[in-house]
Formats: structure tokens, C-alpha cells, sequence
């Protein structure tokens, strides 16, 4: 890294309060300063190493600088840099093609800017398809900061932006902390389709666009759905001509081991978001795969939606050279080999010797922490402690995702097994010196 100055280093954070920053007080961050990334590491301006177990907002699944991306978006660049949404564009196209060729049974894909407006559009797709209006979605979800889709988020970045009508929220399945009085999985599972049947009965199913969720919840704690959840979605919204919506814009793209979360279960959706590791975020662009049945709405009439840069050449191209890229060095495959001969039991083992490690739980390489005061009462550790542990981790030279009382573990899928263990001896470490 001995292109760093360490002088750019102190001119950015000196322009830094020219920004106010996502989701924060202005004025109020101390924001990590990054200069430069290659694969699982990044520098800072003063050349110091780090091992980035966040990915970012967990998007950079191909890891940071992947040659063949950059070069393509080079590539694309020098042809022609953009171009109006309604004309036709070999990189667009192929971006489809790719795209569909990693899900079963889809039929065309309607490009965004990035993951909220990927669910603003899913949400007018499944309105107009069913000529209904209410969404039911997770309390415990994410679902993107715009109109519809920051109302159709459980969490509470909701409140404060309920100006949206039309969406009602009930509890999914997670049996570390269950709302259903569940002690096993399939009970849990069973209780909440049973709790989710209830509300669209009280709701009245004919009111009902959407049943939405993520593919498997991960802001809210990596939620990994119980056998049977997803299946039994599928059956309601059948039953009462519902769409459903699976939001994989932090799940999808090889983030769990699979190409899309979702089919660990089997599933097959009416529509899916995507975003982030569609091209690991390289060119901000996201889209909605939407299935036959749903298209046949949009043959007969037009789509009441659009944006000027929707299917970017240079996100395009990106998105072509990541799939190839990712098929290519079987990224999603090592993924699940991360998760399951390394991250998971190393996680589990770390959870064994920490009193505060309440649960791990995870696949892939999405995987969380779960911190508590006691593991009887599993009562939240409160921020301070996170705080304390995010900055004894970025000390040791490890970039943690941290939220609410847990550390998500979450690095780029082409992490080597040696830097993964590397990761589990900080985080060890950091634990042990609280
Ligand atoms: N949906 C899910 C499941 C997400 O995790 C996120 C972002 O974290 C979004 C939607 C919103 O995506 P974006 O921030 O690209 O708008």
C-alpha cells in the first residue's frame, strides 16, 4: 500500500463534516477512514492493514478490486458510460440473462438504483398485480430507507417515516428469542404461520397484496428461517392469490452458501429483490426478478414505474463479470464451505468458552453473534459494550458489522480459510480482554 499518503488521510476527515452521514446526527461520527481495498483487506491512508469481516453493509461479496470487474466496468466505460433506460444494450441484456440463470422458473428482471427502490418497485408490481394494496412484512426486518419500503420495515428505522398507508407487520420465526413461547424450530415455524394466517384473516385476504420477508432476515440478527417457514408462506399466499416477496438484496448472491437464500427451502417466489452482491456494490444497481405470472400483468398493461439509470451499462457490465466471476472460482461454493467447516463451528466454539456469546447462528458467511448479560435471561448486552468490542476489534486490525447487541460476521466470500481463522483468533482475543 505504498501509494498512501497519510496527508489525503488528514484532508479527508478534515472534508468529512461536509457530509451528513447515513442514519446519524451530523457531526455526531467518527467514521472508519478507508483509502484502498484488495480481496478481504483494506488500508488506511496511513498504510495501516486491515481484515474486513463487514463487507461493507455486507454487499462486497466478491471481496474488494476483483480485477475482472474492474476491468470490466473500465471496459464498459470507455464504449459508452450510460444510456437512456428505454433503449436496447447488450451488457443489459446479458446482466438479465445472468441473473435469471441462477434462479429457477423467472422470467425477466426490472432493474433499480440499489436494494429500497428494488422493493418500492416490487411493492407497486404486487399492488398493480393484485389490484390490492396492504403488504404484511416482519416486525424483525430491513427492507431499504424509501416511502413503502422503510414502512414495510419491522425495525425501528420504521418510525419517524410512517407516511406510507397500507402495511402491517406481525412476528417471524426466531426461537432464540421467540414471541410463540416455542422450544423447537418446527414448533416455532408452526406458530408462526399460524400467527401470520390469523392476521391476514383479521386483515381480510382480499385486502392483501403481499406477503413480504427477506429471504433470511439479516440486519435484524441473521434469522435463519425454520424448516418448513418459507414453504408455508407459499401456501397462504396461494391460498388467498397474495404475492410473495422475497427480499434478497442482503441474503442473495452466494451471502448463505446458495445463489439466493431462498433455496435452502425450496421455494419459489412471485417476486425477488436483489441488490449489493449482484455486483458486490461496485456500481450501485439493484432490480426485482419477477416470475411469469406476474409479468403477464405487465404484457397487458404498462408499468407505472421507471428511473433514468435503470440498467446501467457500467452496472450492467459490472453484474456480468461478477456472476462470471463468482461461477468461474466457485465463490458461492466456498462460501458454504466457510460456513460450514470453519465460520460455524469456530463461531460455536468461541459462543462455548464466552459467557456472553448467547448464540451463534448463521450459514454461509452471514453469521451472528448474539451478546447477553446472562445466558439464562438472554438479556441484551447494552451498546456500550458493542461499542467497547468494535473498537477493540478494529485495533487488532479486524473491520467488525456491528448492530443493536450483536456482530454479525459477515466478510466477503472469497475470504481464505487461513484469514477466516485469523478473524476467529481476534475475535477470540478481543473477547477475552473485555
Ligand atoms: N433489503 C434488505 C434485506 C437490506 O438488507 C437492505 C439494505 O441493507 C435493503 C433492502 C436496502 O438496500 P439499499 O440500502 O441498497 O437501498
Amino acid at each position: 500500500a505504498s501509494d498512501l499518503d497519510p496527508a489525503d488521510g488528514a484532508r479527508a476527515r478534515e472534508l468529512d463534516p461536509l457530509i451528513l452521514h447515513s442514519w446519524s446526527k451530523h457531526g455526531s461520527t467518527n467514521p472508519f477512514t478507508v483509502a484502498r481495498g484488495e480481496g478481504v483487506r483494506l488500508w488506511d491512508y496511513d498504510g495501516r492493514e486491515y481484515l474486513d469481516f463487514s463487507s461493507q453493509l455486507v454487499n462486497t461479496n466478491i471481496g474488494h478490486s476483483h480485477p475482472k470487474v474492474v476491468e470490466a466496468i473500465q471496459r464498459q466505460a470507455a464504449q459508452l458510460a450510460t444510456v437512456a433506460p428505454a433503449t436496447t444494450n447488450l451488457a443489459r441484456g446479458e446482466a438479465a440473462e445472468r441473473i435469471l440463470s441462477k434462479i429457477d422458473d423467472m422470467a425477466a428482471v426490472f432493474f433499480t438504483n440499489g436494494g429500497a427502490d428494488a422493493v418500492e418497485n416490487a411493492i407497486r408490481m404486487a399492488r398493480v398485480h393484485t389490484g390490492r394494496a396492504k403488504v404484511v412484512s416482519h416486525y424483525r426486518s430491513y427492507h431499504g430507507n424509501t416511502g413503502a419500503a422503510v414502512n414495510a420495515t419491522g425495525d425501528a428505522r420504521r418510525i419517524g417515516n410512517e407516511f406510507a398507508t397500507g402495511h402491517v407487520h406481525v412476528f417471524g420465526p426466531f426461537l432464540y428469542r421467540s414471541e410463540f413461547w416455542a422450544e423447537t424450530e418446527e414448533q416455532e415455524s408452526e406458530r408462526a404461520l399460524q400467527h401470520m394466517r390469523r392476521v391476514i384473516e383479521a386483515e381480510g385476504p382480499s385486502t392483501i397484496a403481499a406477503i413480504m420477508v427477506e429471504g433470511l432476515p439479516g440486519t435484524a440478527g441473521i434469522l435463519v428461517p425454520p424448516p418448513g417457514y418459507l414453504q408455508g408462506l407459499r401456501a397462504l399466499a396461494d391460498e388467498h392469490g397474495i404475492v410473495l416477496i422475497l427480499d434478497e438484496v442482503m441474503a442473495g448472491f452466494g451471502r448463505t452458501g446458495h445463489w439466493f437464500a431462498h433455496q435452502h427451502d425450496g421455494v419459489k417466489p412471485d417476486l425477488v429483490t436483489f441488490a449489493k452482491g449482484v455486483n458486490s456494490g461496485y456500481v450501485p444497481v439493484g432490480g426485482v426478478i419477477i416470475s411469469e405470472r406476474v409479468l403477464e400483468t405487465f404484457k397487458q398493461r404498462a408499468i407505472p414505474g421507471g428511473l433514468t439509470y435503470a440498467g446501467h451499462p457500467l452496472a450492467a457490465a459490472s453484474i456480468v463479470a461478477t456472476i462470471d466471476a463468482m461461477t468461474e472460482e466457485g465463490i458461492v461454493e466456498h462460501a458454504a464451505h466457510l460456513g460450514a467447516d470453519i465460520l460455524g463451528p469456530g463461531l460455536r466454539e468461541l459462543a462455548s468458552r464466552h459467557e456472553m456469546i448467547g448464540e451463534a447462528r448463521g450459514r454461509g458467511c452471514f453469521w451472528a453473534l448474539d451478546l447477553v448479560t446472562d445466558r439464562g435471561s438472554r438479556v441484551p448486552v447494552d451498546a456500550s459494550v458493542v461499542a467497547s468490542l468494535k473498537s477493540s476489534l478494529l485495533e487488532r486490525g479486524y473491520v467488525p458489522f456491528t448492530t443493536d447487541n450483536r456482530i454479525h460476521v459477515v466478510p466477503p466470500l472469497v475470504m481464505s480459510d487461513d484469514d477466516a481463522r485469523r478473524g476467529l483468533e481476534i475475535l477470540d482475543d478481543a473477547f477475552s480482554a473485555l
